[in-house]
């Protein structure tokens, strides 16, 4: 399957496949941000079960974002997840996550568990 999605940040800047363990994630090679398409998130999470019940809360404060979904093309809405530290952009629509570079360590650190 071959696809070359857009960054939502950096126009016509398309991202490059990364493989994460057995998952693969579309990351920016101009800015380091990564796409994570609707279930990745939490796969990439040491508990996913316990990732996913932080989430279904929805995100925290929650405002429409700048980025655009390179899936869907629609504005994402900015929040935070799972911390009000953690500000991602997500997709309504295809429930797609975007991470900006010093929010993927975030992420890395809540994810690792406590
Ligand atoms: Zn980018
Ligand atoms: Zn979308």
């Amino acid at each position: 399957m071959t696809r070359e999605l857009d960054c939502p940040k950096c126009p016509f800047t398309p991202m490059e496949p990364v493989q994460l363990d057995d998952l693969e994630l579309d990351e920016c090679p101009k800015c380091g941000g990564r796409w994570y398409d609707l279930g990745e998130l939490a796969k990439s999470a040491k508990e996913p079960q316990k990732f996913e019940r932080a989430c279904n809360g929805g995100l925290l404060k929650p405002r429409p974002g700048t980025a655009i979904c390179p899936h869907c093309g629609d504005t994402m809405t900015n929040g935070g997840l799972v911390s009000e530290h953690l500000r991602v952009d997500y997709c309504q629509e295809c429930g797609g996550f975007w991470l900006d570079k010093s929010e993927i360590r975030i992420l890395e650190d809540l994810v690792q568990g406590e």
